[in-house]
């Protein structure tokens, strides 16, 4: 996968239509009639968070790393009342999360108190060092006090849980692997597949806390099972839509590096080209 951020705006992202934002930090792009993403490239994570709307309520897939408000990026998208809810509580899917009082969290114990204590980490500065991003930051963002603040946890939803938010109907997927609790979202009408952390273009993180690669083969394959039911997957990194066929390289991928494991140290990462895996 090309390198950031000679490679911002990416190709795919570049083919859908960009839509204005009020901040110069997010570049928003539409997926489809009702359905936004919402990037964060100038940071070397490029995080994707999205935003569907449904005809009575409309859904925030994670809330990006909080540099700016999303909050007043996604009002301009939706006067629809608001529901959050996360991939799972790595800090960069969670930093808006605290402009929100209706957010609703995966039935984990891990994730939801890290969600509820927020991070005051002393070292999430070095997340903004210069080599991590290529704009000015935004005035009035102070990278020396970047912290994730707690969220209010509202509601605790369950795997396969189906969500209505009028004529839009959406359901849950637990897929722990990356995290306890990740979780995708497939969104029938569209035939799409959000699938957060647990798929994306670039380096797979299985090595952090509260990762399982076996969990993560498992989540893999139960994915990859989806496949004749997609159109397209729309992860939580890099670019907003990408094809189903990342579910069968990933999963032919897994195979590949189940079968080197015991031959190996932990902490490696092998490059398969349009990704690569860290186990
Ligand atoms: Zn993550």
């Amino acid at each position: 996968m090309s390198k950031w951020p000679d490679a911002i705006p990416r190709e795919s992202n570049k083919n859908l239509e960009e839509i204005e934002s009020i901040s110069n930090w997010f570049a928003i792009y539409r997926i489809n009639k009702d359905t936004f993403a919402l990037l964060e490239p100038f940071h070397i994570e490029e995080v994707v968070s999205y935003l569907f709307i449904g005809e009575e309520q409309a859904l925030l897939f994670d809330t990006g790393m909080g540099v700016v408000s999303i909050k007043q990026e996604v009002e301009a998208l939706t006067e629809k009342e608001l529901i959050v809810l996360n991939s799972h509580s790595h800090y960069d899917h969670v930093g808006g999360n605290y402009e929100f009082t209706n957010v609703w969290a995966f039935n984990n114990d891990w994730e939801i108190k890290r969600m509820k204590n927020g991070d005051y980490s002393q070292k999430r500065f070095k997340n903004f060092e210069d080599s991590n991003i290529c704009t000015d930051l935004p005035s009035g963002f102070d990278k020396n006090s970047y912290h994730i603040k707690p969220s209010v946890v509202s509601k605790i939803i369950k795997d396969q849980e189906r969500i209505d938010l009028g004529n839009r109907k959406l359901i849950i997927h637990h897929t722990p692997g990356h995290s306890p609790a990740s979780i995708c979202i497939q969104d029938y009408q569209y035939k799409l597949l959000f699938t957060g952390d647990t798929l994306y273009p670039g380096e797979m993180y299985l090595d952090l806390e509260g990762s399982d690669f076996d969990i993560y083969i498992k989540s893999i394959n139960y994915l990859n099972d989806l496949y004749e039911e997609l159109l397209f997957l729309c992860p939580g990194h890099n670019e907003a839509l990408i094809s189903r066929d990342y579910l069968r390289d990933f999963k032919n991928a897994c195979e590949k590096v189940k079968s080197i494991i015991p031959q190996n140290p932990p902490h490696r990462n092998i490059d398969f080209g349009n990704f690569s895996i860290s186990f």
